[in-house]
């Protein structure tokens, strides 16, 4: 927590299908600060099927990275909302160094220090497992999976009764295999300068999703105590 009495800034890492999206869900229940998730903001334009949203959502569905001068954009602009004036968690930001400093440049001229980049560690065998069996409510984007956390009532929402599911497109086995080698080549250059700035946090995401929680909320109360 800031000096300032601020919340929390917080931003969620790792491999895609580690976990990120579905913790930093879990956790803006638990301490209400926003949850801002780029790849979400990106699938909405992609939705309204504008010039800008095709070139995205072609962009998505082949497993790249949108420009980061878009991504800056299209993050600055949400920040400044009010609902971010006490905290936030960043999901898919930074995905590139250029954008880690640009992140840096940003809170600095809005006298944010950012608490905490917490890494989720998933090893990639994992991840493709859990990437190809996840899908989600239409309705709500409650998320479920084929073998992991299947409804309690066959076809029907836990979260809203929803009857209608979907899948990411980008959640086949080629893009998948194609995200993660820009992981590698692109996002997890941002984890060493993390580190150097002495913000990394790391927590083994293979268990439960009760447990990855567990341990996310223990490692926040040291950093609430710093
Ligand atoms: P996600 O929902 O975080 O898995 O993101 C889905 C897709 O959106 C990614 O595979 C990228 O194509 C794009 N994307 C999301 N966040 C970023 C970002 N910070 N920079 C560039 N592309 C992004």
């Amino acid at each position: 927590m800031n000096a300032n009495g601020l919340g929390l800034h917080i931003v969620l890492t790792g491999a895609p299908g580690c976990g990120k999206g579905t913790q930093a869900r879990l956790l803006k229940e638990r301490i209400a600060i926003p949850h801002l998730s780029t790849g979400e903001m990106l699938r909405a334009e992609a939705q309204t099927g504008s010039e800008l949203g095709r070139e995205i959502k072609s962009l998505i569905d082949d497993g790249n990275l949108v420009p980061d001068e878009m991504i800056v954009k299209m993050l600055e602009k949400r920040i400044d909302q009010d609902d971010c004036k006490n905290g936030f968690i960043l999901d898919g930001f930074p995905r590139t160094l250029p954008q880690a400093k640009v992140l840096d440049e940003l809170l600095q001229k809005k006298g944010i220090t950012l608490d905490a980049a917490i890494e989720i560690q998933v090893p990639d065998e994992i991840i493709m497992e859990r990437i190809l069996g996840r899908y989600a409510c239409m309705k709500c984007g409650q998320g479920y999976h084929d073998r992991y956390l299947k409804p309690k009532v066959y076809g029907v929402c836990d979260n809203c009764g929803g009857t209608e599911f979907y899948r990411r497109i980008d959640d086949n086995r080629t893009t998948v295999h194609n995200r993660l080698v820009n992981y590698r080549a692109l996002t997890y250059p941002t984890i060493p300068y993390f580190e150097q700035q002495g913000k990394l946090l790391c927590v083994d995401g293979t268990g439960s999703i009760d447990a990855v929680a567990k341990k996310i909320d223990n490692l926040l109360a040291v950093v609430r105590e710093k």
